[in-house]
């Protein structure tokens, strides 16, 4: 069956400006870490990425790495791509990463121009562009000059293999001196990808502020804590969840008492705001006028559904922010 895209898509998404440039992103974006791999179903993938589409995700993020086996998300994505969005190209954001290890041998991984540019040259092909939107270092390498890095992701954009240059996981010094290099050679850095959730607020201390005053879009990974800011885990661990699964990156050992006992009362505030408890938490960190968008995860085309539910109730009351913070501080 040929899926033909809600053609009511644009019209409840909220879509804010990345830093001070030109782009605009999806307040809830999707990310293809988990469950599109080659171990996941293709209906259930083609499912969701559909259904996001019709809500009005337009942006979607993989990692050279993302599977398993690593790749396979990559490639499922471009299957999906070729079949029934080739057409929307021009409506999608698509965005790839390097720095984790994906080959073995001394350029398989980390942030040498060696293995940034061969590795989105096999991001490309796996998923049958010409281009990505956004092309990210993964991770700081602290053995490659970050010069060399930086040039790397410039190269990239200027030879027409990525639009816009982004940085994951660097540290508030690491991005400021990353910021500066881009822009000394023209392509300035688009977008922050960082982790932040109420149960990983490493944000907050910095970061935050250096992207304000660089200019910097933020889109945030785990808004969920890999789904522990849900209630799935109150009454235990279910077989088909992330901590469930043996190849999932949530450990059962992560999912401790001391996390489910604040969900529990953070649910209490959900319910009274009409919200789910994953609804709030995305909330929660979509107050923040610098984080541009939430990067969610999903199994299921109902995750996804929810969490865009999260966008019909946006303000908190002094009140409610108060409480929140005495729980997550308890
Ligand atoms: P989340 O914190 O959003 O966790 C997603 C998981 O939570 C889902 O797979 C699902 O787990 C569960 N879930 C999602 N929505 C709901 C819901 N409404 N109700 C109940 N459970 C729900 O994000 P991820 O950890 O998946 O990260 C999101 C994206 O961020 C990744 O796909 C990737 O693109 C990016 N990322 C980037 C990193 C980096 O280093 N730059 C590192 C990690 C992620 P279940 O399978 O149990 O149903």
């Amino acid at each position: 069956m040929t899926y033909l895209p809600a053609k009511t898509r644009y019209d409840a998404m909220t879509y804010n400006r990345c830093g001070r440039s030109g782009l605009r992103l999806p307040a809830i974006s999707l990310g293809l870490w988990h469950n599109f791999g080659g171990v996941d179903t293709l209906e259930n993938a083609r499912a969701m990425i559909f259904r996001a589409f019709d809500l009005g995700i337009t942006h979607f993020d993989l990692a050279n790495n993302y599977g398993p086996p690593p790749g396979s998300a990559e490639e499922t994505f471009g299957k999906i791509l070729a079949q029934d969005l080739s057409r929307y190209r021009d409506e999608l954001i698509i965005s790839t990463k390097a720095g984790y290890w994906m080959w073995p041998g001394p350029y398989g991984e980390w942030g040498s121009r060696k293995y940034l540019i061969a590795s989105l040259d096999q991001s490309l092909k796996r998923m049958g562009l010409e281009y990505v939107d956004i092309f990210y270092s993964h991770r700081p390498d602290p053995n490659t000059p970050l010069e060399e890095t930086m040039m790397a992701l410039d190269f990239a954009v200027r030879s027409g293999r990525a639009l816009y240059a982004g940085i994951s996981s660097y540290t508030p010094e690491q991005t400021q001196a990353a910021a500066r290099i881009l822009r000394a050679l023209g392509t300035p850095c688009l977008i922050h990808q960082p982790a932040y959730s109420m149960f990983n607020r490493w944000v907050e201390d910095g970061l935050l502020n250096v992207l304000d005053d660089e200019g910097i879009g933020c889109i945030v990974f785990s808004p969920l804590a890999q789904g522990v800011l849900t209630d799935k885990y109150l009454q235990g661990i279910p077989e088909d969840s992330r901590a469930g699964k043996s190849h999932g990156f949530l450990r059962p050992e992560q999912v401790t008492d001391e996390k489910l006992d604040k969900v529990r009362t953070l649910r209490e505030i959900a319910q009274a705001r009409g919200q789910t408890m994953a609804q709030l938490a995305l909330t929660w960190v979509l107050r923040r006028k610098t984080v541009t968008s939430a990067l969610v995860g999903a199994s299921k085309v109902r995750q996804i559904e929810d969490s865009v539910g999260a966008l019909a109730h946006l303000d908190f009351s002094q009140e409610e922010l108060d409480a929140i913070e005495a729980i997550l501080r308890a």
